[in-house]
């Protein structure tokens, strides 16, 4: 599987939690995220993450891009709706991206839980 993550700062440390949980899972997946959110991944889980550009820089245009043409499988996305952000349209289009193109995408993390756990167990069974 290809997923994408992406955590605005007052969700880092949620992501980190959240991946935490899911090691075993996420070290079988072709994992990309934007920059900050990659770099944290990688350091504190160990987990191989390609990093593409911070948030407000064009990363989740560049996943967009990525979803656009199949390329993701799946968007972890913990936005903060307490914070606004600078790059709100981009934001906008990557979930607006996942809605066209009917990539499963959760934005908090209830549903990024539930996913993951869909996910890993899914795969458990096709590798069994
Ligand atoms: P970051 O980007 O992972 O580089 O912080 C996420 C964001 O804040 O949009």
């Amino acid at each position: 599987m290809r997923i994408a993550l992406i955590a605005h700062d007052g969700k880092k440390d949620a992501m980190v939690a959240l991946a935490a949980g899911f090691v075993p899972f996420l070290q079988r997946c072709r994992l990309m995220a934007t920059g900050t959110t990659g770099g944290r991944l990688r350091r504190e889980l160990g987990l191989e993450v390609e990093c593409l550009l911070s948030g407000p820089l064009g990363g989740d245009l560049q996943i967009g891009a990525r979803l656009a043409v199949g390329e993701v499988d799946g968007v972890i996305f913990l936005r903060d709706p307490m914070t606004p952000q600078p790059h709100e349209p981009d934001i906008n289009a990557l979930v607006r991206a996942c809605d066209v193109h009917d990539v499963p995408c959760a934005t908090n993390v209830a549903g990024a839980r539930l996913l993951l756990a869909a996910w890993a167990s899914a795969s458990a069974g096709a590798s069994a």
